[in-house]
C-alpha cells in the first residue's frame, strides 16, 4: 500500500523567507540590525549551560511576567514558538474543515497558509487605496462560517495602520462568535498616538487576542519566541495545541532579560523611527509613491515592476523582498545600510 498524504496539502502556498546572500546587506526580513540588546546577550550566553535539560514546559515565568506586565491574569496569555506558531495554534483550535478565516490582502503570507493547514478556507480582501486595511470590506465578508479575522495592525508589508475610532467600530460590529486576532508584531515601532494598542482594545472584549513578538524590536528573531494575550478561553485552547517544548529554554531567558531591557529596546526603536522618517522622506524626494508607515520596514507600490525592482537593488548589494506584481518591501537598518539602499532607488530607471 502506498502511502497517502493530505491531497489538499498540494495547493499550499510556500512560505518564502527573505533570501541571504553572502556580501549583500539584507532588508528583506524586517530584522533589526544590530544582534540582541547588550544585556541580553549575557543571559543567552549564561543560558546555553542549561541546554541539556528541557525548557520549562508550561514557560511560567515568562507567561507571568508578560501577565504582569500587561496587568491581566496569568490565565489571559499564552507563549509561543514566534507569533507565527500562534497564528497556527490560533487557527487550529478555532477553525474545522468548512469554516472560514478573513484577513487582508496583502498582509502577512503566513495568514493563508496556517488557514490551510487548518483545512480551513481562506478569504481575502483587498487592501483599500492607500494599502491599508479596508475595514467595511473586511466586516462585509464575515459568514456564519467565518471562525476568525486576522487584522494585522501595521500591516505587513505596507506598513500602514488602522486608527483607533474605526477599529472600536470595527470591533463592534464583529459578531460575537468572530475572533478577531489583532497582530501587532510592530507595536514597538508605532509612534502614532492615535494607532492604538491593542491590550487597550482586547482588554474589555470576549473575541479579541492580541499577537505580539519578541523577533522584531527585540532582536531575537533567530531564537523564536512570541505571545498572545486574549480571553481566557482563548488562551488556553491556544495552549492545548501548543507543540511541547517548542519554546526553548535559552528563547525563554532571552524574552525574560528582553522584558528588563526596554529602555534599551526603545533606544533602538527610536534610532530605527527616525531613519524610517528619513528613507520615507528621501523616497518620496526621488519620486517613489510611499504609503505612511508605522513599522520597521517601508512599502513601494511598484506592481509589475516589484521584481525588477528587487533585482536592480540586490545587482546594487542589496537584498529587499519583491511580491510579485504588487510591491517591494524595504526593512529600514542603519543609517550607512539604509544609505546603500537609497543608492540603488536613486539609480532604478523609472
Ligand atoms: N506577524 C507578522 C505581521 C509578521 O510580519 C511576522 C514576522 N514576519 C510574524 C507575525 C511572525 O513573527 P515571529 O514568528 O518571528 O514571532
Amino acid at each position: 500500500m502506498s502511502v497517502q498524504t493530505r491531497p489538499d496539502l498540494g495547493s499550499l502556498p510556500a512560505y518564502v523567507a527573505g533570501r541571504t546572500v553572502p556580501g549583500a546587506i539584507k532588508l528583506a526580513s524586517n530584522e533589526v540590525p544590530g544582534g540582541p540588546l547588550p544585556s541580553v546577550r549575557t543571559a543567552i550566553t549564561d543560558a546555553l549551560a542549561n541546554v541539556n535539560r528541557y525548557p520549562d514546559a508550561s514557560i511560567s515565568t515568562l507567561t507571568g511576567t508578560l501577565a504582569r506586565k500587561f496587568d491581566v491574569p496569568v490565565d489571559r496569555v499564552a507563549v509561543g514558538c514566534g507569533s507565527v506558531a500562534l497564528c497556527q495554534q490560533l487557527t487550529q483550535a478555532l477553525c474545522l474543515p468548512g469554516d472560514e478565516v478573513v484577513f487582508a490582502w496583502r498582509s502577512f503570507e503566513a495568514y493563508p497558509i496556517v488557514t490551510q493547514i487548518a483545512g480551513a478556507t481562506p478569504v481575502k480582501v483587498p487592501l483599500d487605496a492607500s494599502h491599508a486595511h479596508d475595514l467595511d470590506a473586511l466586516l462585509a465578508a464575515i459568514t456564519p462560517r467565518t471562525k476568525l479575522v486576522f487584522v494585522c495592525n501595521p500591516n505587513n508589508p505596507t506598513g500602514t495602520a488602522n486608527r483607533r475610532d474605526e477599529l472600536i467600530r470595527f470591533l463592534d460590529q464583529v459578531p460575537p462568535h468572530v475572533v478577531v486576532a489583532l497582530d501587532e508584531a510592530y507595536r514597538e515601532f508605532v509612534t502614532d498616538p492615535d494607532v492604538p494598542d491593542g491590550m487597550e482594545l482586547a482588554r474589555s472584549r470576549d473575541n479579541v487576542v492580541v499577537l505580539r513578538t519578541f523577533s522584531k524590536a527585540y532582536g531575537l528573531a533567530g531564537l523564536r519566541v512570541g505571545y498572545l494575550v486574549g480571553p481566557a478561553e482563548l488562551a488556553e485552547v491556544v495552549r492545548k495545541v501548543y507543540i511541547p517544548f517548542s519554546v526553548s529554554s535559552v528563547a525563554q531567558v532571552a524574552a525574560l532579560a528582553s522584558l528588563d531591557a526596554e529602555d534599551e529596546m526603545r533606544e533602538r526603536c527610536d534610532a530605527i523611527t527616525t531613519e524610517r522618517g528619513r528613507v520615507a522622506d528621501e523616497l518620496l524626494a526621488i519620486g517613489y509613491e510611499v504609503p505612511e508607515t508605522h513599522a520597521n520596514f517601508v512599502w513601494l507600490p511598484l506592481g509589475d515592476r516589484a521584481s525588477e525592482f528587487a533585482e536592480h537593488a540586490l545587482a546594487n548589494k542589496v537584498v529587499v523582498r519583491a511580491f510579485a506584481g504588487d510591491g517591494v518591501r524595504i526593512t529600514v537598518s542603519t543609517r550607512e545600510e539604509n544609505d546603500t539602499f537609497l543608492q540603488a532607488a536613486r539609480s532604478f530607471s523609472r
